[in-house]
């Protein structure tokens, strides 16, 4: 099957969080399964900065975006470790900026134009490469347009007619509201602006125009597939009811060929499930050089890497590092970049206690991956979480888990409960409401495993190392979707071709 994955990020050429890990590895397990995957991303700065080979082709776009014509081109490269190839679309006006969407938390304010453009130079790339497309897999609100285009202006066009699309939904916080006059960005109809299809109380949304039009839906784990069809739907709960029948839930998977502690060259010691004890301790001690913290191998260090949003449940680990700042049986190491309030905050506390709190505010890979492997407990206590990555990369590295059961992390994280110890599944800690008080209880009882329960500790490591969290598995579910859309649209079509 030949699929078009078109994705605003892409690892290892731009990033800023788990949608770059997504696209960069799903177009490899497609081709393990014998796929043709071909990967759409614009040409940001950070893509040039990555050391991507950039070979030029002769492909030049026209669009029209509003009242004027924007010209772009078309560059190819290839994803590492596969030979998937991958188009980038240039258009230095909107995209040679220092960051992807935003910067010191304000959103470019031609978000929507630059978006409308990435779509639309995508549709009309299919026909000047003279594209073999079967499948656009849409990802998150920056291509929620590209299903209403394929269903508004292209589908009769030749080479068009048998497509099918998949928005994939990411993040539904992140919906690309916008203006209603940013409809004229679109160059559809206005007619197309009501409540049904791309209209959400009186401006312009992208996600919903995409789960309006696409002619399936999932989201990145099976909770998250629920959770938005209720209290998480973030005003689209209704649409997503509406196309239960459409929407799935599929798990993110791990490349282990990038996230693998025997194999990562960023570590101070290289290690698997067979020798972690040493390997981790020598990261342990790493990480607590590179932070100025004193070397203690026993105190239990509590890792955080990520996005620096109320997502992520920073209001909880403030309180509870309130707390426990003062307490010398524990250590902290954190790396984030995000809202201004939450760099403020991580700054005073590394500020008042150096020997405990480790504070680095920024984005680095190679830190993220030292954090993963030196710290002996990785903590997220996600408002919501769609799926989550750095707790799966945690089970791989060794590190236990902390997290707040939901979406994608009630999904893969087992409770330390006597039960699911004695039955083997255990790996990791969890705690059900969003409540500093449960999070506290439930690190003090990890903190407590990991002081007086040594045996326990290293059975939660052994299992969460020994999981297989890969991305065939997932990588299956995503054909069989994309096969299930063909064949719905084949029975349509032949519904249609019967009341001529
Ligand atoms: P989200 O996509 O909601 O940000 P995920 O857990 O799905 O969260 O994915 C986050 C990804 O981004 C992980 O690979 C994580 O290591 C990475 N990441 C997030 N923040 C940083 C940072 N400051 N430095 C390095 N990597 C980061």
């Amino acid at each position: 099957m030949n699929i078009l994955i078109a994705s605003s990020e892409v690892a290892p050429f731009s990033k800023t969080g788990g949608l770059a890990d997504v696209s960069g590895a799903l177009p490899g397990a497609l081709r393990q399964l014998g796929h043709q995957p071909v990967v759409f991303t614009p040409l940001y700065r950070q893509v040039r900065q990555s050391g991507a080979v950039l070979e030029p082709t002769d492909v030049t776009f026209e669009i029209p975006i509003g009242s004027k014509v924007m010209i772009g081109h078309l560059l190819k490269g290839t994803i590492p470790g596969s030979d998937a190839p991958v188009y980038f679309v240039d258009q230095p006006e909107y995209f040679d900026r220092a960051q992807l969407y935003q910067e010191e938390g304000q959103d470019y304010k031609d978000n929507c134009e630059r978006f409308v453009f990435f779509s639309r130079a995508i549709m009309e790339a299919i026909r000047l490469l003279d594209l073999p497309v079967d499948v656009i897999h849409c990802n998150d609100w920056q291509t929620g347009l590209i299903p209403a285009l394929l269903r508004i202006e292209y589908q009769h066009a030749r080479g068009y007619e048998d497509i099918v699309t998949l928005m994939t939904i990411h993040n539904m916080a992140y919906q690309g509201h916008f203006w209603h006059w940013d409809m004229l960005l679109t160059g559809l109809d206005w007619k197309y602006f009501n409540w049904k299809q791309m209209e959400f109380w009186g401006n312009l949304n992208l996600m919903k125009t995409g789960l309006v039009f696409a002619d399936a839906i999932n989201t990145v784990s099976p909770r998250y597939a629920q959770e938005i069809q209720s209290d998480l739907g973030c005003g689209l709960e209704g649409v997503l009811r509406q196309r239960s029948a459409s929407l799935f839930g599929i798990i993110n998977g791990v490349d282990y060929s990038l996230w693998d502690p025997a194999i990562d060259p960023h570590l101070a010691a290289n290690y698997s499930v067979d020798n972690w004890t040493e390997g981790k301790a020598t990261c342990k001690a790493a990480i607590q050089r590179e932070f100025g913290l004193p070397a203690e191998p026993n105190t239990p260090l509590i890792g955080l890497v990520g996005r620096l949003a109320d997502q992520k449940g920073w209001d909880l680990v403030a309180d509870v590092m309130q707390r426990w700042v003062n307490r010398e049986n524990v250590q902290w190491v954190i790396l984030g970049t995000g809202e201004p309030r939450y760099h403020q905050m991580l700054e005073g506390l590394a500020r008042q206690r150096p020997d405990r709190v480790g504070v680095r505010l920024g984005f680095s890979d190679p830190l993220a991956r030292q954090i993963e492997a030196g710290a002996d407990m990785f903590l997220m206590p996600s408002r919501y979480e769609p799926c989550g990555l750095n707790q799966l990369y945690s089970l791989k590295y060794g590190t236990v888990p902390v997290v707040r059961e939901t979406g994608g992390l009630a999904d893969s994280i087992r409770d330390a409960s006597p039960e699911n110890l004695s039955n083997g599944t255990a790996n990791g800690f969890s705690f059900q409401g969003y409540d500093a008080d449960q999070l506290e209880v439930t690190l003090q009882r990890a903190c407590d495993t990991y002081n007086t329960r040594r045996d326990t500790w290293r059975n939660l490591v052994d299992t969460g190392m020994k999981q297989d969290w890969s991305w065939e598995n997932s990588a299956r579910q995503y054909v069989s979707v994309y096969q299930q859309m063909q064949r719905q649209r084949e029975v349509a079509r032949e519904a249609a071709e019967t009341t001529h």
